[in-house]
């Protein structure tokens, strides 16, 4: 298979870094294939790479997370943050093979019901026939952060949020949880949860 890019970051020899391959998987669907890890220091290389691929118009993503060794919330936080933008023009973001710690944060902040995962690249592949319910895409907006020291807790898109240091987030699957760790909603994004 052609690549169509590629994004890596290198660590010491005792860290593993993060190399990216993206392929076209079948026609307009590209397989970005994850190998490494995710975490607070390589989050911004994914986040980029994932966020230029869209840009250059795809919209049907396979997040292949057989090459993964590692993904904390930082990389779910990070897949979350685009995932409305695609399933707005119709595509989406599909985990193949997530395991681990990425599945783990998966299931515990409660994401299970609003991300689509999958073992077999054909049916990730095939999935994409269906379009992504529309109340799965309004949901995924109710996920917010905050900074460990600040009193705000901010949605996905917040641009007050962006200026976080990601090592410093915070993570809640519920407005609920983020109020009961004294969080107040914040004034640019906390009106309505946007
Ligand atoms: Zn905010």
């Amino acid at each position: 298979m052609e690549v169509l890019a590629r994004f890596h970051k290198s660590r010491s020899a005792q860290r593993v870094g993060l190399h990216i391959n993206v392929y076209e998987a079948a026609p307009s669907i590209c397989s970005f294939e994850v190998a490494g890890d995710v975490d607070a220091d390589t989050r911004d290389v994914f986040d980029n790479a994932l966020g230029s691929m869209i840009d250059e118009g795809w919209t049907r993503i396979i997040l292949d997370a057989t090459k993964l060794s590692f993904m904390n919330s930082d990389g779910i936080g990070a897949v979350i943050a685009h995932l409305k933008q695609v399933r707005e023009r119709g595509g989406d973001i599909k985990f193949l093979n997530l395991h681990g710690k990425g599945a783990t944060v998966v299931e515990v902040l409660g994401l299970k019901k609003f991300l689509q995962l999958y073992a077999s690249m054909d049916k990730a592949i095939s999935a994409f026939e269906k379009p992504v319910p529309e109340e799965l895409y309004k949901e995924v907006q109710w996920l917010f952060f905050a900074s460990n020291r600040g009193k705000f807790y901010h949605t996905e898109w917040c641009a007050r949020g962006k200026r976080i240091k990601y090592r410093n987030r915070i993570r809640f699957a519920s407005k609920e949880d983020a109020r009961k760790s004294g969080k107040k909603p914040c004034p640019k994004c906390g009106r309505g949860g946007r």
